[in-house]
């Protein structure tokens, strides 16, 4: 049961509205009525066939940008919760933070970064809020789901300097206005950054051991994992295998999962926000403790050296930039191997850019193959 909202909690009937207005709905507030947008959309459905650090086509088990998505969400709503705060804005701004993931994760947004050095660069979180102001294209009366500000805002979680002059030359005062200003979003955007991060620390170590890239015994290498794995064996002495990562995972997103609500209640409390507009000004509320800041910290330094940069998942993402890089130099030279919409775009670059990361894993394979007559190859 969600308990009264706290007076620094977004509600959703002071909500800074949407950019269309619309009448409202008669039986969803606001935000509640974004969160459903995004779940009917054509980018939420993708996810499900785009990696997250495994190739989706590498096994059926490995998180994609979907399950991810769903984790962050459910993180996110538990701590939402226990803070006071809306758990719906929580919960849409979850489900839509990846929503601008290209196809093949990290290295197929860096491969397009860098065929859009001339022209902008790619950005997965300003394509994010690109897909939910204009790409998606189910509405009658305006292009993009039209979400409410708030919503918005979450979604843009980081963005360069120049890029927040663009956005707020064109939406003055805007979602972008806070990276020139240098506040903060509101408390639920602040909480889905830390569960996005506490989702994927620990499904990454699930999954790295999954698929025996990183052994147990490297773990413990890491003092948070050491601890959690010390205790468990201490209670369950008999346990082995994966029983054994599901425990200490179990125990390390409970850990975090405290720690925030507990860091974050202290914050709160010395900090007296009288309304939501004001936690925006205080800095960042939403936090870890010190120590378990560190903590996290030296955990995502392991993953990078043993998970993320493993020779057997480099080798893939090589592959992965390739073909995006060569659909990117075909479509340049024929853009009406693309559907309409893009093909007749006048933005060409930028066209391509978005189709290409609107792509799932396996639709940019296919479809490199079908413009080069060349099969992925592992
Ligand atoms: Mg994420």
């Amino acid at each position: 049961m969600q308990l009264a909202l706290k007076c620094y909690a977004s509600d959703p009937a002071l909500s800074r509205g949407r950019r269309h207005a619309e009448p409202p709905a008669p039986t969803r507030d606001a935000f509640q009525r974004d969160r459903d947008r995004i779940v009917h959309s054509t980018a939420f459905r993708r996810l499900v066939y785009k990696t997250q650090v495994f190739l989706n086509h590498e096994g059926d088990l490995f998180r994609t940008r979907l399950t991810h998505s769903l984790e962050v969400a459910q993180l996110g709503r538990s701590i939402a919760r226990a803070l006071g705060l809306n758990e719906d804005l929580v919960e849409a701004i979850a489900l839509a933070h990846d929503l601008g993931h290209t196809p093949f994760g990290h290295a197929g947004q860096s491969a397009l970064d860098d065929c859009m050095s001339d022209f902008g660069g790619f950005e997965h979180n300003l394509q994010s809020l690109r897909v939910v102001d204009t790409l998606e294209r189910r509405y009658p009366a305006f292009d993009g789901l039209n979400l409410s500000f708030e919503t918005r805002e979450g979604i843009l979680k980081h963005c360069a300097p120049a890029n927040a002059q663009r956005i707020d030359a064109h939406e003055p005062g805007g979602v972008a206005r806070r990276f020139i200003e240098r506040s903060q979003p509101s408390l639920e955007a602040q909480l889905c950054n830390l569960a996005d991060e506490i989702a994927y620390n620990a499904h990454d170590i699930d999954d790295g051991v999954r698929s025996g890239l990183i052994e147990v015994d490297s773990l413990c290498e890491v003092a948070f994992f050491r601890r959690f794995h010390a205790e468990t064996m201490a209670e369950h002495p008999q346990l082995k295998g994966s029983r054994v990562v599901y425990e200490v995972i179990r125990r390390m997103l409970s850990s975090q999962v405290y720690d925030v609500i507990e860091a974050t209640q202290s914050a709160l409390a010395s900090t007296a926000p009288p309304d939501a507009d004001a936690a925006r000004h205080q800095g960042p509320l939403v936090q870890f403790s010190h120590t378990v800041r560190s903590r996290s910290a030296e955990l995502k330094q392991f993953l990078f050296r043993n998970l993320y940069r493993h020779e057997q998942v480099t080798r893939t993402t090589e592959r992965a930039q390739q073909v995006v890089r060569e659909l990117f130099g075909i479509y340049l030279e024929r853009s009406r191997e693309m559907p309409a919409y893009f093909a007749q775009r006048s933005d060409r670059e930028r066209a391509i850019a978005d189709y290409i990361a609107g792509m799932t894993d396996r639709f940019a394979m296919r479809e490199h193959e079908r413009l080069t007559g060349r099969q992925w190859v592992e």
